[in-house]
């Protein structure tokens, strides 16, 4: 029997072959020729990744949150009144960012599995005048996902920054930064961008830029301050060597293959392939009379689906099963539902075989807890999906 299992979690993900070996590699200097020639087309292939042909790339190492910090340190002065438009866990977070920035913080939230509707951000946007708004694209903790376009369009319209958190989407959800108006886009490299943990990666905006350069107080974060880091990215584009703090090198390079392998596939191609196979994955949990939290398929997400457990199945005989037989989900992560249900990662390299070998796993151990099901249902429901 095969000793490794399948990581089918939100991150991190299954990573390409090519990304791994990558990383194995000797760790050259961080101003070697080929380094800096690695950063920079990294940097250029963002752009593409991201479509934001003008926007200002930024590739430092840290985790989601750092980008998340980046933008709020770097954008919020204190006093500002920010939005954030929340679907989850890490919403809530946002609001945590900004306010220790100094800003004035209103949430618009619903139930769990509600989307805020771009209605709904019109209202609020019209009766007070903010700054900055953030949003989530795909929610990691509901799987909740919201339409960016819409509301990069409200963003022109009513002259607020709009701030799209896309560690869970950025590669795996359609996003056209430039096109749909927004200002800053930022991930993490351990999800859809298909590198191991370690990156914040964003792109900002001219207008983003703009704000920045003309604030009136200093960042109030050293390590995150682009006044720190502006020039590297400038300098690393111009194939030229510089330093602020040491790049994560054997990352970067790894960076440089997995935007290769996602421009190679296609961004219209990677996003169909997403949006089939989540549309597998969610035709096999309705066979199996199982629910997920978006109140329906036109606010699920693509990169990962979150189940609630049948009620008459215990949480974490559920998830042993599965892990049992091969597959690691993972569990809950908003407080109060936290056993409530679990989280299935579908997205960067994943295929048919891992989805149906997810869905043919979760069958099993749906068996052993004695859940009733026809058994096969699942498996069916999402081949047709696949093969239709
Ligand atoms: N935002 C979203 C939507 C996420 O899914 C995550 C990570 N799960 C984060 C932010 C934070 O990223 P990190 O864990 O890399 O700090």
């Amino acid at each position: 029997m095969k000793g490794r299992k399948l990581l089918m979690i939100p991150g991190p993900i299954e990573f390409e072959p090519e990304v791994l070996s990558t990383l194995g590699k000797p760790t050259t200097s961080h101003v070697a020729p080929d380094f800096i020639e690695s950063f920079g087309a990294s940097l250029e292939m963002m752009r593409k990744v991201w479509q934001s042909p003008s926007g200002q790339p930024f590739i430092v190492g840290g985790t989601g949150t750092l980008a998340m910090d980046m933008a709020g340190s770097n954008l919020i002065e204190h006093g500002d009144e920010a939005l954030v438009v929340s679907s989850g866990y890490f919403g809530e977070r946002f609001a945590d960012i900004l306010k220790r920035y100094g800003a004035k913080v209103d949430v618009l939230k619903h139930e769990v599995g509600k989307a805020v509707t771009p209605a709904e951000i019109e209202a609020a946007l019209k009766a007070k005048k903010y700054k900055l708004l953030t949003f989530t694209h795909v929610d990691t903790s509901t799987s909740v996902k919201l339409d960016p376009k819409p509301i990069g369009e409200l963003g022109k319209k009513y002259n607020v920054l709009t701030i799209l958190d896309g560690v869970c989407s950025v590669a795996g959800e359609e996003i056209q930064q430039e096109e749909w108006g927004i200002d800053v886009v930022l991930t993490a490299s351990q999800k859809a961008v298909g590198v191991p943990p370690g990156l914040a990666l964003l792109v900002a905006s001219p207008k983003a830029m703009d704000v920045f350069k003309n604030r009136k107080t200093p960042v109030g974060n050293y390590y995150a301050d682009w006044n720190n880091w502006l020039n590297i990215m400038q300098a690393y584009e111009a194939r030229k060597p510089s330093y602020f703090g040491t790049p994560p090198v054997n990352l970067v390079s790894a960076l440089e293959v997995s935007l290769k392998i996602i421009l190679n596939e296609g961004i219209d191609k990677r996003i169909a392939r997403h949006h089939k196979i989540a549309s597998a994955f969610r035709a096999a949990m309705k066979a199996l009379n199982l629910h997920i939290i978006p109140e329906n398929d036109s606010v699920a997400a693509n990169t990962l689906s979150a189940i609630y457990y049948p009620k008459e199945v215990a949480a974490a005989d559920l998830l042993r099963e599965i892990n049992l037989a091969g597959i690691i989900v993972a569990g809950g992560l908003l407080k109060d539902l936290a056993t409530a249900y679990f989280r299935v990662g579908h997205m960067g390299s994943v295929n048919a075989s891992d989805i149906l070998g997810t869905i043919g796993a979760i069958e099993a151990a749906l068996k052993k807890c004695n859940y009733t099901f026809e058994p096969s249902a699942g498996i069916i429901a999402a081949q047709k999906v696949l093969l239709g």
